[in-house]
């Protein structure tokens, strides 16, 4: 038993894994259900580093050193279960089975659950940045035990991206803490393409600009708040031409987003736990409105004249405008989506640090962004922030917003430019910080129709009104 940490499951992901383990000096205890991926992951990569396959899972845990830290790396779901199943008969108390697949943070719990009665440490891990990430250095977002970062902590912390020296990766809390943020990490991820991608069809509508120009700006933008991978890619994807007809790729690639479904488990856990995540939902929305192809050929035969034309005046006004409104409508999106791992955290008793979490996206993941120093410094600062929107250089930033914001919304409403996400974070701020909501009406709807009760803003108590009588107020 000489492996320090084992992986199952040498797919792409698991593969590039095990690569990054052996590259940062760790001996790899390497196993896949077919044997032909432990052959050819030793076969080409074996120079790497010191690999211990296994053909079979008794061997493979068997050349592991005490206690044994098994990463599973297979498709989520039933799969995953199986490996499980497999691997506990063979393990002793105190070993620690990883899951660094996509799982859903309830099945984590379970599976949490069933493996503490046999004494093993079950760590649902996020791993986020793709098989290029896995390889060169991901983010990493370990749930589980304190116990089981004892031993995890020093290697997930190697082999994870580094930033400025610090690693992309830390304890997130027990059980599914590490499933669930890297859940909303994902819905996060989903709300900042939307908004870039509204950022972009504003800019076409508003400035009838060629992709390629829309690219420059994107590119000037990367180069301050907005500085982020995101920014760069777009500039990157949008400045592309298609070799095959000289037009810009934008143009050639159907208008459909596809989803693997985590934005969708970022909104429904959302639902649960009473947090409005309106950025997250709308470009969650919006893929599977783009895919509504039937409705969107109908609506567009009957109302092809409903918008009307844009002019813009002022180019550089215009451009610096949706510059703010985007930033302020991220802001919302980041503030919403920290909510929610709050709320979560507080709901399963997870104790997680919010100023940590923004630490180790810095790195190694899709939403890598200069802003998030930002939101470490906030709730350093205040750790019990109501919402990262009150945060000093986040009031600043969207209060020296609010105009362009405006504009913008208004604009793309006259001419008719889709801008959900941009419109639903607007509304959201303006909701929160209303000195009255209509809510008081919709209390007064329920009282009225279903006897629900209201409370009054100049006494105390549960009160009904006899609606249907001669209106007078009963206390409840
Ligand atoms: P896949 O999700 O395609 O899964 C393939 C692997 O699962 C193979 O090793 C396969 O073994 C194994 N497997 C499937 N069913 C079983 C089973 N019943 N018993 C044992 N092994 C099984 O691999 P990926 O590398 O793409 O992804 C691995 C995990 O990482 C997934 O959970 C995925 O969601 C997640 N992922 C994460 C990404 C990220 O950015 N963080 C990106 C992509 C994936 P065999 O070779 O024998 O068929």
């Amino acid at each position: 038993s000489t492996a320090q940490i084992g992986v199952t499951g040498l797919a792409v992901m698991g593969r590039n894994l095990a690569r990054n383990l052996a590259r940062n000096g760790f001996t790899v205890a390497v196993h896949n259900r077919s044997p032909e991926r432990t052959r050819s992951l030793v076969a080409e990569h074996g120079d790497e580093g010191r690999f211990v396959p296994g053909e079979s899972m008794a061997d493979f845990v068997a050349s592991l050193e005490r206690p044994r830290a098994v990463i599973v790396m297979v498709k989520a779901g039933a799969p995953t279960d199986a490996v499980i199943d497999e691997l506990v008969p063979l393990l002793d108390p105190g070993d620690i089975v990883v899951d660094c697949g996509n799982a859903h943070f309830a099945d984590t719990r379970r599976r949490e659950e069933a493996l503490r009665e046999h004494g093993l440490h079950f760590v649902g891990t996020g791993v986020s940045g793709g098989e290029e990430g896995a390889l060169h250095g991901p983010s990493i977002m370990p749930g589980g035990s304190a116990e089981s970062y004892r031993k995890l902590g020093p290697i997930f912390e190697k082999i994870a991206a580094q930033v400025d020296g610090v690693p992309c990766c830390r304890h997130i809390g027990p059980d599914g803490a590490g499933h669930f943020v890297k859940m909303v990490h994902n819905g996060i991820e989903y709300a900042d393409m939307q908004l870039i991608a509204e950022a972009y069809d504003l800019l076409r509508a508003g400035l009838g600009a060629e992709p390629a120009e829309i690219a420059e700006i994107f590119r000037t933008w990367n180069g301050g708040e907005l500085e982020s991978f995101l920014i760069e890619i777009t500039a990157d994807v949008l400045a592309h031409t298609d070799a095959a007809t000289g037009r810009p790729f934008v143009d050639l690639v159907q208008d459909r987003a596809e989803q693997k479904g985590t934005g969708r488990w970022t909104v429904q856990s959302a639902l649960d736990l009473g947090i409005p995540i309106t950025g997250i939902a709308e470009a969650t929305f919006a893929r599977s409105l783009s895919g509504h192809v039937d409705q969107r050929e109908a609506a567009r035969r009957a109302f092809a004249d409903a918008g009307t034309k844009w002019q813009v005046d002022d180019r550089d006004a215009f451009v610096e405008d949706v510059r703010r409104a985007l930033l302020a409508s991220k802001i919302v999106a980041y503030a919403q989506g920290f909510d929610h791992i709050r709320a979560g955290s507080q709901e399963y008793d997870w104790n997680i640090d919010l100023g940590g979490t923004a630490t180790i996206w810095r790195g190694g993941c899709i939403i890598r962004a200069r802003f998030l120093d930002r939101i470490r410094q906030a709730y350093d600062e205040q750790p019990d922030l109501p919402t990262l929107l009150v945060a000093p250089w986040f009031a600043d930033t969207v209060g020296a917003g609010v105009p362009s914001w405006r504009r913008v919304v208004a604009d793309a409403a006259r001419a008719g430019v889709p801008i959900p996400a941009f419109a639903s974070s607007l509304s959201y701020f303006d909701a929160l910080r209303a000195e009255r909501l209509p809510a008081a009406l919709i209390q007064g709807l329920r009282d009225n129709f279903g006897a629900h009760t209201y409370q009054r803003v100049d006494r105390e108590g549960t009160f009904h009104t006899l609606w249907a009588g001669d209106r007078t107020e009963v206390e409840a």
